[in-house]
Parts: C-alpha cells; structure tokens; sequence
C-alpha cells in the first residue's frame, strides 16, 4: 500500500513570536545598558581609584617630613615605623632613605611577612575578582625641610593602580545592584511583553476566527440547523487603528457574503416565482382543454402560446443576465456611428409606436464610438421598447448630446476629449416611474407595477441586462423622471 507523507511546516504562533521578539529586544536592549554603564562605572571608578592612590602617596611624604627634625637633623623612626605599618595594611610599602640613598626605615626590613602578604592580598583580588593583573610598582617622591631635599620616600604599591578594600566592597556591592536590578527589570520586560503579545494577538485571534466561522456558514449555509453569517460579528471595539480595520473589514466581509447570500436566494425565490405563474396558466388552460371545458380552438391556443413565449424570453433574459454578472463580459468592440444604430433601432419600433398613436423623435447627430455594437443594440432595444410599452400618448424622443465630465474612467467615444462623455438620452411622455422605486428600478425581477407588468408581459430583467452592458463599457445608466412633460427619462453616459 502507498503511502504518502506530507511535510509539515513548522510554524510559530503569532502570540508566541511576539513574546520572543519582545523578550529579545527587551533582553537585549537591558543587557547593552547594563553593560555601557558597567563600562561607564569601571571607567569613572578606576579614574578616581588613580586620583586617591596619588593623594594617599602625597599623605604619606607629607607625614613623614613631618617627622623630620631640624635640630638634630634627623627623623622621628619610632612614629614613622608605626605609621609605617600602617600604610602597608593600606597596600602602601613605604621606605625612607636619606640624600645618600641609605635606608632610615624600610617597611620591608621591618616586617618582610606582612609586606608580602598585604602585596600578595591585592594582586590576588585585583586578579582573582577584577581580572586586571599587574605589579609591583615602585615611585620615589623627595623628603623636603624648608625645600632642602632631606631625604627620599620610595613608595611600593600594587600598579597601575589598585581597589583597597572599602572600594572593593563598594564595586561588588554596585556589580551585585546592576545585576539584580537586570535581573528584575528583565523579568517585568518579559511579564510585559507576555501581555503586549497576548492584547495584540487577540484581536487578530478573534479575527481569523470569525473569519473560519464565515467560511464554515457559507458553505453549509444550504444545510439546516447550522450557524449563520448574520450571527457572525466582531463585536469589540478596539483602540488600534489596524486592528480596528481588520476587524471592520472580517464584519463588511460577512456583510457582503451575507448580501450575496440573500440576492442568491431571493434570486431563486424570484425565478420561481416568474415561472410559476405563466406554467399555472398553461396548465389550466390546457386541463380546461384536455376535461372539454374549452375548445382547443385558436383562441385559446393563440393564448397557450403566449405563456410559452413569455416563458421562454424570461429564460432567454435570465441566461444573458447570467453571463452577464457571473462570466466576464468580452465585449466585440467596433468602431461604428452611434447615430446610425439609435436609427436603425428607431425605425424597428417605429411601427408599434405609431400604432399606439405615438412618435419617436430622433435629435441625433453622427457620433462614431469604439464598443460593442450588439450589446449596445440590445440596451437600446429595451429602452426604446419600455418607453413604448409605458407611454399611452404623446412621443419619445432619442438624443445624443456631448457631456463635460471629470471621473477619470475611459470613455468609449472615438473623437472625444478625454474628459467629455456621449449621453445617449431616452425620453418619453407616459406614466414615468414613482419615485419611491426609481433607486431600485435596475435591480433584477422590480417592477413598478406587477398586476400591470403582467399585461405589458414584462419581465423586470431588461433593465438589469442594460446596466450591466453599459458598466462593462465603463459608463452609466440612469433613471429620472420628465418633471415638465412627465414619463421617464433614461441616461446613458459612456
Ligand atoms: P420589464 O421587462 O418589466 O419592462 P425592465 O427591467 O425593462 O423590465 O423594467 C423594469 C420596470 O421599470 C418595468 O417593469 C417598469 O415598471 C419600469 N419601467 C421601465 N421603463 C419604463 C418607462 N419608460 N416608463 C415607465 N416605467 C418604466
């Protein structure tokens, strides 16, 4: 048996990629000022460090001329050989010989062990904590009395410079502080970033959710019991503007579903509708035939043939709307004269129009276009034929007229200025439209009048086939009534 293996892609969680950017940013932004301000304090520290070696050593030569004495011309070396050990605790190995370079006291001779031991104490912590080696470094400063040169005081200390133990506490003791404080402002950062990760992947939780949710309605929508796209809603408001717009956008998305939804069934509600009641008519009328109740003469028949052909142009009307809204249109665009086709079309409905007792005027002018003849026909076709159908006396009049326009879209006519549009108008003297149906009066099945519609044998399909021929030319189609003659006017601008 074949088996196939899929390889997973590893993924991170949004949430999970926000805490680790976060957290390394935070760790890496806390590690660098700990560091600048450890390099900033050993910096500042060992410059003072420096400062207080230099000070202690001039201390120094300045307490032992103090123990000079002009008289017998001598030094005080019981007070020097105490003060002297002194010093060495402080890691200063003091020596003081005279102008001859012989020793009157000498640390070192005086107690070899303690000097070497002090030494060796610093070397080892400077080495050991600090990592900063070094030696044994010797200066010699002169002794004056009355600035005569009484003798020299040659100074041994750990160099270049050494920590004495108050500031090694001192040091360790702020080490230990910027370390815990990292430590702790590292922690709150990564307590932080949990939250900020957790607040800013909600919303976009809750948006892929929902937007799971509205795939699942729409494709069970047919199925019953199951949830639907109008319970489906991004309620919170939040304060980011990104999130505020994809949530905003997941919402108008399921609008927008739950709209197409809607037309799609009202669409199938509609057609059901249409065919129901021409095939009711057929039917009684052909059981009245088939039980003897009418003669199946021409009268009747003429009728039953009626209904088909009604039936038949409703089915013909849907199959272009179809391919008009759902397939994309390709239009066969031509050059012709625009004039020539509203006349041709004129002249066809010139005798229905003249039955009824009405003229069609024509206040056309040549006007050559690039676009689809025969779609453009068929728009005209149902204009000219509703403003016939609809007008009882009077006349309709056609014109063409040049209009100054600045959409920006591309208009269809050949010789025109880019910003100027042809308006092809439709204008008729019958019973015009209520002005509560003009907005709806392009959209599929509306019909102002349906008990009317049924003797006009209208299918309310026309109009909607028209708008979306004059759309797929990039133009436009409207709807208004003659305020001064009454009847309807009809625009198209392309
Ligand atoms: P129908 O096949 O019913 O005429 P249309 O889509 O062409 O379908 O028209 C839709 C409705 O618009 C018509 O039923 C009618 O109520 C109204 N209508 C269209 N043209 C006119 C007009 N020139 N005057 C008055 N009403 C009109």
């Amino acid at each position: 048996m074949k088996r196939s293996f899929t390889k997973r892609k590893c993924s991170i969680s949004l949430r999970n990629r926000l805490i680790l950017t976060y957290g390394i940013f935070i760790s890496l932004a806390l590690g660098s000022l700990t560091l600048i301000i450890n390099i900033f304090t050993g910096v500042i520290f060992t410059e003072l460090v420096k400062g207080n070696i230099v000070k202690k050593s001039r201390e120094i030569v300045e307490a032992i001329e103090e123990q000079y004495n002009p008289m017998s011309r001598s030094f005080d070396t019981l007070t020097i050989e105490a003060m002297g050990m002194y010093f060495v605790h402080d890691g200063y190995i003091v020596r003081l010989e005279d102008n001859q370079g012989n020793a009157i006291w000498d640390a070192r001779s005086c107690d070899m062990r303690e000097c070497m031991s002090v030494i060796s104490d610093i070397a080892e912590r400077m080495e050991g904590q600090f990592r900063l080696g070094g030696t044994v470094q010797t200066q010699p400063f002169p002794v004056t009395y009355a600035n005569k040169a009484v003798g020299t005081v040659v100074i041994e200390t750990y160099g270049p410079f050494f920590y004495s133990e108050t500031e090694t506490q001192f040091l360790t003791s702020i080490n230990r502080l910027l370390l815990l404080s990292t430590t702790v402002f590292t922690l709150i950062g990564i307590i932080i970033s949990i939250a900020l990760s957790r607040a800013i992947a909600k919303p976009i939780l809750k948006a892929e959710e929902a937007a799971r949710r509205i795939a699942a309605a729409h494709s069970n929508s047919a199925k019953p019991g199951q949830l639907v796209i109008r319970e489906i809603r991004i309620k919170e408001q939040y304060k980011t503007k990104e999130l505020s717009r994809l949530s905003r956008s997941i919402n108008e998305l399921a609008a927008e579903l739950e709209e197409g939804e809607r037309r799609q069934k009202q669409l199938t509600t509609d057609i059901a509708h249409e065919l129901r009641t021409p095939l009711a008519c057929l039917q009684g009328d052909i059981e009245a035939m088939i039980d003897g109740v009418y003669h199946a003469d021409r009268k009747h028949l003429e009728s039953c043939h009626e209904e088909i052909i009604r039936l038949a142009k409703l089915v013909q009307d849907l199959n272009t709307l179809t391919s008009l809204e759902w397939e994309n249109i390709t239009l066969n665009k031509s050059d012709f004269d625009l004039a020539q086709l509203l006349r041709i079309t004129a002249e066809q409905w010139n005798s229905s129009a003249l039955e009824k007792g009405i003229a069609i005027n024509l206040d056309i002018r040549e006007c050559p276009v690039n676009a689809d003849y025969d779609r453009l026909k068929q728009v005209f076709i149902n204009l000219l034929s509703n403003a016939v159908k609809y007008t009882d006396k009077g006349s309709i009049t056609i014109s063409i007229s040049i209009k100054e326009i600045d959409d920006g879209v591309f208009s269809g006519s050949k010789n025109l200025e880019k910003n100027n549009r042809i308006e092809v108008s439709f204008s008729d003297t019958g019973i015009g439209i209520p002005e509560e149906d003009l907005p709806h009066i392009f959209e599929r099945f509306y019909r102002t009048d349906k008990s009317r519609n049924r003797n006009t044998g209208g299918t309310g399909i026309g109009l909607t086939i028209s708008a979306a021929i004059v759309h797929a030319h990039g133009g436009t189609i409207t709807a208004e009534n003659n305020r001064q003659n009454g009847g309807a006017i009809f625009k198209i601008q392309i």
